[in-house]
């Protein structure tokens, strides 16, 4: 019998238990990471990720290279593969950690249980991120993650594995079309090395000025802590950072920035419990309530909001950046979602397939429960409709977030590179700009249709039905 370690978005050798049970048990071990054709062709994944996830990798490699050992990145479709490596080596228990994925990676899931079943073979998931699978309700929550949090990081004595080799061949020959030179050289790139480093600067210097540059789209770039593609693809296990913060919060106490962001690091497990125990949010409204709005996609809205030329200068922004870089701050992705959902009336499920692929940390579990909430489709939250004039107000004043990203404003004045319809005639004779032929003028009157959004949602929310969804929802999600 051999072992069959199977890496998912858990791409680490520390704090891995599969891994370690592996070791632990003496048996020939096969490492194995596999690029499904379901999830390259997924509506959710794209290149970066791909590109993300192989550099954490090679980085992998490095550290197996003195203990000759190797995790094979295998291409095709994980059940042809283990038939491969089961016709290869004969009988092998498989390891893994649960994955909390999209639809597709459980279907998946359940083919591979259903194909080791038939095999007469066993498969053990761990659990990551403090979830536990099927859950009814919350209660005692917070109690377990808390356990989970405290219980020590699983030691991996790499150095005491048996490994076994496999003939490869169905060796990867995917490579990310993303050049590196194509990206702004602001895109995170993968390796423990880098969340390390990340994690340690963040702990050391950078918290002082977390809380107050959270919801700035350009401070918070290198204020928050970044560590969100490690966490997403599981370079860094939760349980890692968590320990490290709470350490420094034991040197610091009642320090408010690390508070802060220990919270965040509680909400991360949060939102994947909730997507765990309601999966169905993948596709549909949370609460059947708001079924009854944005019913149709707009073709023209949907270009101008994904290719940022939809005449708000911080919209565009916003868009802009994250399309190149994979990254932007809580706040500004919250009100990309706003801007979609309430100002143009659209189905947040566009939203959700293009900001999934922008995102370099896409993590199912947070992604379609966050787009939800802020689109107003749960039931039970305060609407929040983020006005992006006044956010650019607030958080970009002096306009260089958007002048950075939306050059054709660059040399206006910051009032009007937030505003550029403020301008008279003369003013822009001035700056030789006119709207509609340097930049789009705005898609919609954002005040009129926020208000509109606003009155349709309270509506809702107030009626019987949505009432008692939401009566349903919190039963299950609230602790
Ligand atoms: C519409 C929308 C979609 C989002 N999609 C994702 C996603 O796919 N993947 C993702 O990791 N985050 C997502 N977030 C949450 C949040 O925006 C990012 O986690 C955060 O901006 C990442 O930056 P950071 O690592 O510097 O965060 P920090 O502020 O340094 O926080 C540390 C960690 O806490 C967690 N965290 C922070 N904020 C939240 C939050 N509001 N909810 C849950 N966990 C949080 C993340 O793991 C983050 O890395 C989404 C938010 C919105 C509004």
């Amino acid at each position: 019998m051999k072992n069959v370690v199977w890496f998912k978005r858990d791409l680490r050798l520390s704090d891995h238990a599969p891994l370690r049970e592996a070791i632990s048990n003496g048996r020939p071990t096969i490492l194995l990471f596999v690029i499904e054709p379901e999830l390259i062709n997924s509506e959710h994944y794209s290149n970066r990720h791909w590109k993300f996830m192989l550099e954490s990798i090679a980085e992998m490699q490095q550290k197996l290279l003195p203990h000759n050992a190797e995790i094979s990145v295998l291409q095709g479709e994980i059940r042809s593969i283990l038939q491969m490596l089961y016709e290869e080596h004969g009988a092998f228990q498989l390891f893994s950690h649960l994955e909390i994925g999209i639809h597709t990676t459980f279907v998946r899931d359940k083919a591979v249980r259903d194909w080791i079943i038939k095999q007469g073979l066993s498969w053990v998931e761990y659990p990551q991120n403090a979830i536990t699978r099927g859950r009814r309700n919350r209660n005692g929550w917070n109690k377990d993650w808390e356990r989970f949090m405290n219980s020590p990081v699983v030691h991996v004595p790499i150095s005491a594995l048996n490994f076994q080799k496999t003939s490869n061949k169905l060796v990867n020959s995917f490579k990310p079309s993303l050049a590196i030179s194509e990206e702004d050289d602001s895109m995170q790139r993968g390796g423990r090395s880098n969340g390390e480093k990340l994690l340690r600067t963040f702990l050391s210097k950078r918290y002082t000025y977390y809380s107050k540059n959270i919801s700035k789209p350009l401070m918070s770039r290198s204020y928050c802590s970044r560590l969100s593609p490690y966490l997403a693809w599981g370079v860094l296990s939760i349980r890692e950072v968590t320990q490290s913060t709470a350490l420094r919060m034991r040197e610091l106490p009642r320090n408010r920035n690390l508070q802060n962001f220990m919270s965040r690091l509680h909400w991360h497990c949060h939102f994947i419990q909730k997507f765990e125990s309601e999966c169905d949010m993948e596709f549909k409204n949370q609460n059947p309530a708001y079924n009854i709005i944005r019913t149709t996609i707009n073709d023209h809205y949907l270009e101008a909001w994904t290719t940022g030329q939809t005449g708000i200068p911080l919209i565009d922004a916003c868009m802009r950046c994250v399309n190149t870089t994979g990254y932007l701050n809580f706040r500004m992705r919250a009100m990309l979602v706003s801007f979609w959902t309430h100002n143009l009336q659209q189905p947040w499920q566009q939203a959700a397939d293009h900001l999934s692929k922008q995102f370099l940390d896409f993590e199912p579990g947070i992604h379609f429960p966050q787009i939800q909430m802020q689109a107003g489709t749960v039931g039970y939250h305060t609407l929040r409709i983020y006005n992006p004039i006044k956010q650019a107000e607030d958080h970009d004043p002096d306009a260089l977030f958007i002048k950075k990203w939306v050059p054709e404003l660059a040399k206006l004045p910051a009032i009007f590179a937030r505003e550029p319809w403020k301008m008279t005639p003369i003013e822009c004779m001035m700056e030789d700009f006119h709207l509609g032929q340097h930049y789009p003028e705005a898609i919609c009157d954002v005040e009129a249709s926020g208000k509109f959004a606003t009155e349709t949602i309270h509506r809702i929310k107030k009626s019987s039905e949505s009432k008692k969804f939401a009566e349903q929802i919190r039963q299950i999600h609230v602790n």
